[in-house]
């Protein structure tokens, strides 16, 4: 039987874009590997109020805890925290938000079958790869993956629970990324990715040895989780022929923060529409065209200043914290987009703390 559009993977980004695709008119079904959607969970579940909103309107019933500050941890362990006025981001029950857009794809009229692997031999018009970070389907069609990085999270029980801060620690926690904790109703996840070092030893010795963490006072240790988290930004070409990548598998997270919910379903949902129209004879390239016109000036600022974030020497990141948050500048970022956040770096660019990025910065140039 050949399919008209097959995706493969049953994460947000695959079924945004399979419930686009089936609203155009398109026959859809997805393959999802695991037996349950939503599941293994591997996500912090941190994401924009205003995003969340864009992709399920009402959106109460997958809210775990309502963030309303951030404290940031310099690599000496400095703490700057802000807060937000309004609550600008949520964390989210991946598990329940990833069933809901089940439904809506069921209710579109998608046929979605779990327990199910994509093989080469299935046929289709056009393949939607929506495999995440795995590279099982890219590299059986001929695809490139997306630069990504080794992450480790735990679930903790904590005495000094505080529900409504996402904390960052930077500097040798975690090198080349950072590691965090994010509040999930009566427990915290801490995790963090690295682009250097074992991951999960490096958690480890975090929760041991850091002071600022100590201070919460772990009780019990729920679960780990492992992942990569995708940090290179969208692939160079997204689509292949009658292949298009969307989400973690095509690139479609923030270089800064990895955090791909919400961008990878706003894209997903412009590779849904393109899948429709190749099935009636448009070209599927309309995607690549689409996307690149809404969100490629921000991809690219953010990869850039991700790539001389990676580059800072911890004095230097040390300097740029603290001036960044004695002018007050930590606190006006908070007003910008927190998914598109081209606007907040041209902000930072503007500011004197660029002339902190240029050694950094030409550090990157050689960078492998
Ligand atoms: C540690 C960690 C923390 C993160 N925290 C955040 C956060 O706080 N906020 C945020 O926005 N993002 C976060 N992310 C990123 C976020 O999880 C991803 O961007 C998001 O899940 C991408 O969605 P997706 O649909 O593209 O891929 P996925 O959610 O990975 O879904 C892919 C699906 O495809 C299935 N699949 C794979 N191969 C096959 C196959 N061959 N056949 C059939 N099925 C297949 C998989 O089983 C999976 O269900 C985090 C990632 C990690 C690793």
């Amino acid at each position: 039987m050949v399919r008209e559009i097959l995706v493969v993977g049953g994460g947000p980004s695959g079924l945004m874009a399979a419930t686009e695709a089936a609203l155009a008119g398109a026959e859809v079904t997805v393959v999802e590997e695991d037996k349950e959607i939503g599941q293994p969970d591997h996500c912090a579940g941190l994401v924009s109020k205003d995003g969340l909103q864009r992709i399920l309107g009402v959106y109460e019933d997958v809210l775990l805890s309502r963030i309303r500050r951030v404290r940031l941890f310099s690599p000496r362990g400095r703490v700057y925290e802000i807060t937000t006025a309004d609550e600008k981001a949520v964390v989210i029950d991946r598990e329940k938000f990833d069933r809901e857009l089940m439904r809506r794809a069921d209710r579109a009229g998608v046929e979605v079958v779990t327990g199910a692997l994509y093989s080469p031999s299935m046929s289709f018009k056009v393949l939607i790869n929506a495999e995440g970070t795995k590279g099982r389907v890219a590299r059986s069609v001929g695809m490139d993956l997306p630069r990504s990085i080794p992450a480790a999270q735990v679930d903790v029980e904590v005495r000094n629970f505080e529900d409504d801060v996402v904390e960052i620690y930077t500097g040798s926690w975690a090198p080349g990324f950072f590691a965090w904790t994010v509040p999930r109703k009566d427990h915290l996840r801490v995790g963090l990715a690295a682009g250097r070092g074992i991951p999960k030893e490096l958690l480890k010795r975090f929760i041991e040895k850091n002071e600022s963490f100590a201070k919460k006072s772990l009780t019990r240790v729920l679960r780990e989780l492992f992942g990569k988290v995708v940090i290179g930004g969208p692939l160079k070409t997204t689509v292949r022929e009658n292949v298009v990548s969307v989400g973690d598998a095509g690139g479609f997270s923030k270089p800064t923060t990895g955090g791909g919910v919400i961008l990878g379903c706003l894209t997903a949902k412009l590779a849904g529409s393109a899948a429709a129209g190749a099935i009636r004879g448009a070209s599927l390239s309309e995607f690549e065209r689409k996307w690149k016109a809404l969100y490629w000036k921000d991809f690219e600022r953010m990869r850039f200043a991700a790539k001389i974030f990676r580059n800072m020497k911890e004095e230097e990141l040390e300097r740029i914290m603290a001036e960044a948050y004695n002018e007050g500048l930590l606190d006006r970022l908070m007003g910008y987009d927190m998914d598109l956040q081209g606007r907040a770096i041209a902000r930072i660019a503007r500011s004197r703390l660029a002339r902190y990025a240029v050694l950094p910065f030409l550090r990157s140039l050689f960078e492998g």
